[in-house]
């Protein structure tokens, strides 16, 4: 008998799919070359990607304004759903122009891929300083973030939409799996309970400490790493999937963990991107979620556990998925093992702790970090994979 083992609803208790098959699909390839077209960039597509495997569930297509709105200023969608992030099309005024309420325009990626339609409900305009100081808690355009939200077009288009041909994940297509897929192998795992893990970084020490303090109590982990877009100064993914593979190869129960991509982009908006990585992941099936400190995180905007408090302010019935929350961890050499501030009681000197930025400084020079903070075959493949990045 197929047991149903993994019990977490998807947020708002309905897996979305509007990715497009078999008769339809084809009925659209034909419509489409009728339409009028917009070219979205790859953080759209993979939105788009997002919300027609169900991974961004409840949402149907791009926001309206209402729901837009609500997310900025309350954090819930219209209905009443949690949701931190706005999910938005923008375009320019000069792309507007040509496009109505009521219409289906076909969107196509800029080497000319048909990605999908979308069926225009209404187009707003909205204030992108009011954007960046509730998502992104700054107004400076060194954050990532809002760097590109300052950069993109002035109008919202929104509306419910289809996905026609899913995006290319060469070279890591294998490991690509939807959440339908997800929940599924987890029941054939025999899994109830699961955590998954973010991370658009290679696993170091610390992480793996995470991974497996919180292993010790479910029955499985998701090693979901972010491959979409990220900051030009982050550790390229095909780099990181490799290193991935051989840190579980060595390190790693593999009855007991699995690695699938998370294809969506890294907003880096710190605490508001904890709450959404974690209702994305409770899609997937996860029914815990992990998140240490200063959780997607960049530079100094963000208290080192605001994505962690975050979090009191849902009822853990709306959220559904259990946050896991650590504090800093390291290796420390008094204790002689892994551990946190909250367990450790040494001083800095007895701890292994390296910036992000002092270990891409050391990889890319060619230097192994020390063991206690890298594995040294995880340290190997990602000196030969910046390396060989150096020389292209
Ligand atoms: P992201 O920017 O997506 O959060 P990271 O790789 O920086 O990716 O972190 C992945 C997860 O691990 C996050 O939950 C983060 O808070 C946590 N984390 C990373 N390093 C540490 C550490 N040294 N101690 C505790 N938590 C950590």
């Amino acid at each position: 008998m197929d047991v149903q083992r993994t019990i977490i609803e998807p947020h708002g208790g309905k897996l979305i799919n509007r990715e497009l098959a078999g008769i339809d699909r084809e009925e659209y390839l034909e419509k489409c070359k009728c339409l009028s077209s917009l070219t979205i960039s790859k953080w759209i597509i993979s939105d788009m990607e997002m919300i027609s495997n169900g991974g961004f569930s409840p949402l149907i297509g791009f926001m309206a304004e209402k729901d837009y709105q609500s997310v900025l200023k309350y954090m819930h969608l219209a209905n009443g759903l949690p949701w931190t992030l706005p999910v938005t099309l923008p375009v320019t005024k000069e792309e507007a122009k040509s496009i109505n309420a009521g219409d289906e325009v076909a969107l196509y990626s800029d080497e000319g891929e048909l990605c999908g339609v979308i069926q225009v409900e209404e187009m707003f305009e909205y204030d992108k300083l009011e954007e960046a100081k509730l998502v992104y808690k700054t107004m400076d355009d060194n954050h990532p973030g809002v760097k590109k939200l300052f950069e993109q077009g002035d109008i919202y288009i929104a509306g419910s939409i289809f996905l026609v041909n899913r995006p290319s994940h060469k070279p890591f297509e294998e490991f690509y799996m939807s959440p339908n897929e997800t929940r599924k192998m987890f029941n054939a795992l025999g899994w109830s309970t699961v955590v998954g893990f973010q991370t658009r970084n290679p696993v170091h020490r610390a992480h793996e400490y995470l991974q497996k303090t919180a292993l010790e109590t479910v029955d499985g982990l998701l090693l979901n790493p972010l491959v979409g877009e990220t900051k030009k100064d982050d550790i390229p993914a095909d780099v990181r999937m490799e290193s991935y593979q051989i840190l579980l190869k060595y390190y790693y129960p593999l009855d007991r963990v699995r690695l699938a991509i998370y294809t969506a982009a890294m907003r880096y908006a710190g605490p508001r991107e904890a709450v959404f990585h974690a209702l994305v992941r409770k899609n997937y099936g996860c029914t815990h979620f992990i998140v240490g400190r200063d959780h997607a995180g960049v530079g100094k905007y963000y208290g080192t556990y605001d994505a962690q408090e975050i979090f009191s302010q849902f009822e853990p019935k709306e959220i559904g998925i259990k946050p896991l929350f650590f504090e800093h961890s390291f290796y420390c050499g008094k204790c002689m093992n892994m551990a946190s501030l909250k367990t450790c009681p040494h001083s800095a000197d007895d701890r292994f702790i390296l910036s992000g930025t002092k270990v891409r400084e050391m990889l890319h020079e060619g230097i192994t970090p020390p063991p206690e903070f890298t594995r040294p075959e995880v340290a190997e493949v990602l000196i030969k994979g910046m390396k060989q990045k150096g020389k292209g």
